[in-house]
């Protein structure tokens, strides 16, 4: 296991008052989220926007604090690190975006860009360079667009730049974070492909986030799907695509087109908003939109439960049937 995060919480607290001075509430923007990930694997994170799965990703590389829980990486607690460990774990974390391109200082040149993590590492103008003419050929780029400038490149090239550039360090570890979503569908695939050969030639291990359960598909070897800070369920992702459980989990699995020629997918509607994470509602945070939601629902929150080996879900109608 290269990752194990227990019990993770993102708070940002609400000012309020005359001198907005008092703390009158919080966003619980992740709130209380357990999982790992094992060495070479990819567990995708799927939700609608503001779910936290963006938090998570940045909670996990240390970009940002958490206000409760713990992040093991390769066995040693992140908290626990002195600066120098961190700094060396840091390298190992790399985090891909969704539009890479607009991160971009448009002063720099590729070749600057994709070396700037190297050389802010300590490297040297010479092993920097050297990388970057080893990177670009494994991007599917070519070692002229060194040179060259951002703006002088299509959405899907400024993407493959971002990943070259979060590779420089020669992570274990990726963040990628709505990759292909600025994409068209189909430089969205040309990406994908890119990423799973980049896993599978130097072992790399992604958490792959996104809103698109057709584009976790591709690449997820297990699929976690949140809700409102919460995950609320987990599986491998043959079991997730066949036999998802959590009423959220099926609505979003409704909206994808079915795998097979000819199958039918039964259409059950996401319906309406999800919620506000600064006023999550009491008991199951799905209850103000699921269409089978019984008096419990509405006071008592459902924990993530073992339904099989590899799959757990967080709902009280699930939980009985079972
Ligand atoms: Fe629906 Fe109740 Fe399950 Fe929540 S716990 S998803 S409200 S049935």
């Amino acid at each position: 296991m290269l990752i194990r995060v227990d019990n993770l919480a993102k708070h940002y607290p609400i000012a309020g008052g005359f001198f907005g001075h008092r703390t009158v509430g919080a966003v619980r923007a992740v709130d209380g989220v357990s999982f790992s990930i094992d060495r070479g694997e990819t567990l995708a994170l799927v939700g609608e926007s503001g779910c936290g799965k963006s938090t998570t990703g940045r909670l996990l590389t240390r970009l940002i604090e958490p206000t409760a829980g713990t992040v093991r990486f390769d066995n040693m607690e992140i908290s626990e690190m002195d600066a120098g460990e961190l700094r060396a774990a840091r390298r190992r974390m790399q985090l891909v975006f969704q539009d890479a391109g607009s991160s971009f200082n448009p002063r720099m040149t590729v070749g600057a860009l994709i070396a700037e993590p190297m050389h802010l590492a300590g490297a040297s103008a010479a092993d920097c360079k050297a990388r970057v003419q080893e990177l670009l050929p494994l991007v599917g780029l070519a070692a002229e667009h060194t040179d060259r400038y951002p703006h002088e490149f299509s959405g899907g090239q400024r993407q493959r730049i971002g990943i070259a550039r979060a590779l420089a360090l020669r992570p274990d570890f990726v963040v990628c974070d709505e990759p292909v979503s600025a994409l068209d569908v189909s430089v969205q695939a040309q990406v994908i492909n890119l990423l799973t050969r980049l896993q599978r030639e130097f072992g790399l291990t992604y958490l792959f986030i996104s809103h698109d359960l057709r584009v976790v598909r591709h690449v997820a070897d297990r699929v976690a799907v949140m809700y409102l800070g919460r995950i609320v369920e987990i599986a491998d992702k043959a079991t997730l695509y066949k036999a998802p459980q959590h009423p959220y989990t099926r609505a979003l699995l409704s909206a994808v087109p079915a795998h097979r020629p000819g199958a039918v997918r039964k259409k059950t509607e996401v319906v309406g908003e999800i919620a506000s994470a600064r006023a999550v509602p009491s008991g199951c945070r799905y209850h103000t939109r699921c269409p089978y939601v019984m008096p419990i629902c509405r006071t008592e929150e459902p924990e993530l439960t073992e339904l099989g080996a590899t799959h757990s879900s967080a709902c009280h109608l699930v939980q009985t049937s079972h």
